[in-house]
């Protein structure tokens, strides 16, 4: 129960805070309080997002998707 609660909060807070873009590029971006993140890994509709900016630089800031739905948000940067 504890868990559906804390994912449903997740996935309010994220709907309104959380877009996808594209980057100048053309690659996929996932927008999330000012950071960005860029698709690291896709495995069954399930993407692993990490920092796009710092991911080089020790940031471990990440968000995990299936389809577009969030399932875990880490969004703690070191930057
Ligand atoms: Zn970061």
């Amino acid at each position: 129960m504890v868990k559906v609660d804390l994912w449903r909060r997740l996935h309010d807070h994220a709907s309104v805070k959380l877009t996808f873009e594209l980057s100048q590029r053309g690659k996929p971006l996932l927008r999330y309080e000012g950071y960005t993140f860029c698709k690291k890994f896709e495995h069954n509709s399930r993407i692993r997002w990490v920092c796009s900016t710092h991911c080089c630089r020790g940031c471990y800031a990440y968000i995990r998707t299936i389809e577009n739905t969030i399932i875990t948000v880490k969004n703690e940067h070191n930057h």
